[in-house]
């Protein structure tokens, strides 16, 4: 058994900024991350973020882990938390080998979301992938997912990874969208405009269609109530369709470990209880990031530094109030807007803030 000060599960702008915090506040800090590299969702993020300086803006996401400062953690690549109990004790396996147990005084649990998936006839065809899965292949891999690609979902993601796939020369066909309106911020949607693609709102998909692989995918009109519009099928020819349809929060170690969860509709899922300082209802443990519901890079990266300093907080027992006031701040900034509105209504049922 090893005795840590705190433990971060999950590598991506969360827990790095939750275990930089950590390590500045003199903790004695181990992050872990299954992955071989840190940065979560980040190391397929090859666009430069917006927003302020503060928040990285102008930088790539992937290029984003390397300036937080993380000289004074433990990091564990290739390592995963399989389980949390009762008694405070965590335990990790290494490289697939080395099973070890770990008891932290405190955790903070940063482990990102998975992406939802449709059912429609023939969706366990090959060609059908998540767009996080082809941001890994092109991004990462270097490798495209096919020719020719009918995009569903038109959130932020969705319209992002539509413009990567133009821009490493594949053919969009269309987005399309169920809602009657775009979800994702304008400047996205109208790059993917720019380049002639259809944003078909009120759309939905019926089946892809082939034998082996996907051929092509049947798409129809939905109206108001959700419902498919007779004789308002189109098929499209297509050898890839990408699945933008949402994520939900990856929460199994919450669940395990009897933390209190409530299902909001509007952060992607079953999310755990906690307070403005993202304490759960277990003592001494805290989330920040998408587990805790869906947003963004940027407020996850916020999240993760609120949940180290009240977690350092808790451990030392010394006061960093003020620099989580002025954390604080930089999340009010970056929820506020239309495009936020769902999520500051998610946050209020769950108690955060007031909306
Ligand atoms: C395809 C896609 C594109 C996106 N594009 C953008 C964008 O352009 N701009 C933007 O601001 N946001 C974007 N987002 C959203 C943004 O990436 C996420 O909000 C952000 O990465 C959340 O950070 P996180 O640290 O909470 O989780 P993640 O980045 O998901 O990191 C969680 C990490 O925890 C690890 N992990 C999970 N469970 C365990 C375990 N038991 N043991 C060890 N490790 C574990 C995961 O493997 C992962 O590395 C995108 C998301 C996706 C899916």
């Amino acid at each position: 058994m090893i005795e840590i000060d705190a433990l971060v599960v999950g590598g991506g702008p969360a827990g790095i900024c939750a275990a930089s915090t950590l390590a500045e506040k003199g903790l004695e800090v181990w992050l872990v991350d299954e992955n071989d590299q840190l940065g979560g969702q980040l190391v397929k993020q090859t666009h430069k973020f917006f927003g302020s300086k503060e928040h990285y803006a102008g930088v790539r996401g992937i290029d984003i882990p390397q300036k937080v400062d993380l000289c004074k953690v433990k990091v564990l690549s290739n390592t995963s938390v399989l389980g949390c109990y009762k008694d405070g004790v965590y335990t990790l396996i290494i490289e697939e080998k080395t099973y070890i147990k770990v008891k932290p005084k405190g955790a903070v649990i940063a482990t990102g979301a998975q992406e939802k998936f449709l059912p429609f006839e023939g969706n366990d065809l090959p060609g059908v992938y998540g767009a996080g899965a082809v941001q890994t292949l092109m991004n990462k891999e270097g490798i495209l997912p096919g020719k020719k690609v009918l995009m569903i979902g038109a959130g932020n993601i969705g319209l992002i990874v539509s413009y990567q796939l133009l821009q490493a020369g594949v053919e969009v066909v269309a987005v399309i969208e169920g809602a009657d309106r775009i979800g994702g911020y304008w400047v996205h949607s109208a790059k993917v405009a720019r380049a002639s693609v259809p944003i078909l709102t009120n759309h939905t998909i019926l089946k892809a269609v082939g034998k082996s692989e996907v051929e092509g995918a049947v798409i129809a009109k939905l109206n108001s109530n959700w419902e498919v519009e007779p004789n308002s099928e189109q098929t499209f020819e297509v050898d890839t369709i990408c699945l933008s349809v949402g994520l939900a929060p990856i929460n199994d170690l919450l669940w395990q470990r009897g933390c209190q969860m409530q299902y909001v509709k509007e952060l992607g899922g079953y999310v755990p209880s906690r307070n403005k300082f993202l304490k759960t209802s277990v003592d001494n443990i805290y989330v920040a990031g998408d587990v805790s519901g869906i947003e963004e890079a940027s407020s996850a990266m916020v999240e993760g530094k609120v949940a180290g300093l009240a977690l350092a907080m808790d451990i030392k027992g010394e006061n960093f109030e003020m620099e989580i006031e002025q954390a604080f701040r930089s999340l009010k900034w970056l929820r506020e807007g239309e495009t936020a509105l769902n999520l500051r209504k998610g946050l209020e049922k769950i108690g955060v803030i007031e909306c």
